[in-house]
């Protein structure tokens, strides 16, 4: 084992060593350290090779684990119902490893699901991923309106897909996916349902309890909270699928870092509370902008007028998220530039999920490059905002729309 005294090294050699491995001596810190260490160390090479060799609560280098990472991926397997969950470096890159380890057949690595059915209104960067990765290296994807589950009965049984990818809430338009009805009919059809959860999080539904067979994050958005970090973080409901998924992080090196990891796991510690008021929060801004002159339409899943509010009302616990997509009456482009550059405490923002309100536009952010008919023909826009709604005083939230609106 090597010296805990380094008295006797030269300057050099102290000011490499010193300090960094004080005696573990009857106390521990309250709350989890940052274990910035890419290795570990053991007391015997015989333990060092019992470390290699356990699967978990040993480490030996960062990439395979870390307990500051496996600390965060504790908290949000607890909170998804999961068997574990697996950290990674971004919310694209947890969705990459989900989609690979869900179309990986019992035992054999395979590069590559068969065929990935996928909802039509993703992210746009997962859409992209579909198809600049999947497709593009030979895993045909179809997409479907699972909204309509007639036609995603037909579909299933018509490509016979090994992974079907779906999100809880669209964006912008914040349709409510029925994870329980697709997860029955997935399962039924022999594939994985892979649910991004993003914009609900656990505090709104726990689509692992519902059914699905993985549960993926952009941590940089809710559970993160405080838009200073970027991450991702999948849930799975088996340890054969997450044991899938660590072989593919570890290989492809999809990891998250202890640093991010750390303000990830502060920002799940207060979820419940922010969700609970951006809920609140998001209902009342709602409310006020159905009644406002100037506004055409608003879309919150808590209004009783949203095509899915009963969807909503059954498989959400009670909130109905904190985004609030709305319409300016016959607004253009030059309109809604103005409209953003007169809000002076809701931020332009390119995210969603912080404690600070964002609006962003769809037609120049998320749905940037569908082309202006395409983007119409969805039932985009160009008057279209989406609010992601914080913590701050609602009435404030409501004065910054009501002064932006005005004019
Ligand atoms: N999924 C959803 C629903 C998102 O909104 C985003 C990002 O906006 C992502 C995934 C990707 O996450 P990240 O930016 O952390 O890679």
């Amino acid at each position: 084992m090597p010296d805990q005294d380094l008295s006797r090294y030269s300057l050099e050699t102290r000011l490499v060593h010193e300090g960094e491995r004080g005696p573990e001596s009857g106390w521990r810190p309250t709350s989890m350290p940052i274990y910035a260490t890419s290795t570990f160390l053991y007391e015997r090479t015989a333990d060092l090779d019992a470390a290699f060799e356990a699967s978990e609560g040993r480490y030996v280098y960062s990439r395979y684990g870390n307990p500051t990472i496996a600390g965060l991926e504790a908290a949000v397997a607890a909170a998804e119902g999961a068997q574990g969950a697996l950290a990674c470096g971004s919310g694209m890159a947890a969705l990459h490893i989900a989609l690979l380890a869900a179309g990986t057949p019992r035992g054999a690595m395979e590069p590559h699901p068969r065929h990935i059915l996928a909802a039509r209104d993703l992210y746009g960067s997962t859409y992209t991923l579909l198809r600049d990765f999947f497709a593009a290296q030979g895993t045909p994807v179809t997409y479907c309106d699972v909204s309509d589950l007639g036609a995603l009965e037909a579909t299933l049984e018509q490509v016979r897909p090994d992974v079907v990818l779906i999100e809880t809430l669209s964006n912008p338009l914040l349709r409510v996916a029925d994870v329980p009805a697709i997860a029955e009919r997935t399962r039924a059809a022999g594939a994985r349902l892979v649910v991004d959860a993003t914009m609900t999080t656990p505090i709104l539904s726990r689509p692992l309890l519902q059914g699905a067979d993985l549960v993926v994050h952009s941590a940089t958005k809710y559970l993160g909270g405080h838009g200073d970090v970027v991450g991702g973080i999948l849930a799975a409901r088996t340890s054969l699928v997450l044991d899938t998924a660590r072989r593919y992080a570890r290989l492809l090196g999809a990891i998250l870092g202890p640093f991010e990891a750390r303000l990830i796991a502060r920002g799940v510690k207060t979820l419940a509370l922010r969700i609970r008021q951006q809920c609140a929060n998001a209902l009342a801004v709602a409310r006020w902008l159905r009644e406002h002159p100037r506004v055409a339409r608003v879309i919150y899943p808590g209004l009783e007028d949203h095509p899915q509010h009963h969807i909503a009302a059954r498989n959400f616990s009670g909130l109905f998220s904190a985004m609030v997509t709305f319409e300016v009456a016959g607004a253009g482009r030059e309109d809604i530039f103005a409209l953003i550059d007169r809000l002076r405490l809701i931020l332009p923002a390119t995210s969603l999920g912080d404690i600070y309100t964002l609006v962003s536009y769809p037609a120049i952010s998320s749905h940037r490059d569908v082309e202006p008919d395409d983007r119409q023909a969805l039932g985009i826009t160009d008057g279209m905002l989406r609010l992601s709604i914080g913590i701050e005083d609602v009435a404030d939230i409501i004065a910054d729309l009501d002064q932006a609106l005005a004019r």
